[in-house]
């Protein structure tokens, strides 16, 4: 006798070589609609699926959230496999879709909470005192001397409470392999353009940066006068004790 709640039904997980199959069926029929998709490609084959300091810390930073370990792995499994077949990110918001078991690829959108005003004067004001650290962000990259800057509390990763989510498949876990494909996708766009992580906080990445710049130059020019004094201070100095 068939039982209601047969609970040996499983859903069949598509092979690596359907997914990809499917997922380029699908953008091709993107491009038919005149819609462009503008897919991720992870380029790494194994261990973790970005390349640059700060795409892996974005990862790391995800895995350490226990909320979400259990579809993590399945997630990474996607995006290597080319599923997520759309991603655009905007302020504080990431569109993406995302190829499944389904023709329909899943439509996931994720929420990132912008950072407050404090915190984001906090991290200019670090970023003031380290000018090198500026050119190097100007030229498209992440300077490892300003790691601190995302892990810190109030820092550019956003926490578990900062991040909400929402997949259109039937998944009921508290986050579906849709939606882990496209927080390690996520990561790889920050490999490609490290001001991403700007955008996702809503900041205006050169706004952030003119102002980094100009409070820099400001703080140069203190400093230069601090030395003047002291040189006139010097020669006051000389003019009194005679010394030649
Ligand atoms: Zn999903």
């Amino acid at each position: 006798m068939r039982r209601y709640w047969d609970d040996t039904t499983v859903y069949s997980q598509p092979s690596v070589a359907e997914l990809k199959e499917r997922a380029r069926e699908s953008v091709r029929r993107a491009g038919n609609k005149g819609k462009s998709f503008d897919p991720v490609k992870c380029t790494t084959k194994r261990g973790a699926v970005c390349e640059s300091w700060w795409g892996q810390a974005w990862c790391n930073n995800l895995e350490q959230y226990a909320d979400y370990a259990s579809r993590l792995d399945r997630g990474k499994g996607y995006v290597r496999s080319g599923a997520v077949i759309d991603l655009q990110i905007t302020d504080g918001h990431v569109m993406a879709k995302v190829q499944g078991r389904r023709r329909t690829p899943y439509k996931v959108e994720i929420r990132i909470g912008r950072l407050t005003e404090e915190n984001c004067q906090k991290i200019i004001d670090r970023c003031t005192s380290r000018i090198e650290s500026l050119e190097t962000l100007v030229r498209g990259e992440f300077p490892e001397e300003l790691k601190d800057i995302f892990t810190e509390e109030g820092g550019l990763f956003p926490n578990p409470r900062e991040i909400s989510f929402n997949c259109s498949c039937p998944d009921w876990a508290m986050m579906c392999k849709h939606v882990a494909a496209v927080m390690y996708g996520i990561g790889i766009r920050f490999d490609e353009n490290p001001f991403y992580f700007f955008n996702l906080r809503g900041i205006d990445p050169d706004r952030f940066i003119g102002v980094a710049l100009e409070n820099s130059v400001e703080k140069m020019l203190k400093n230069a006068d601090v030395k003047t004094d002291r040189i006139i201070n010097d020669a006051d100095m000389t003019e009194l004790f005679g010394v030649l």
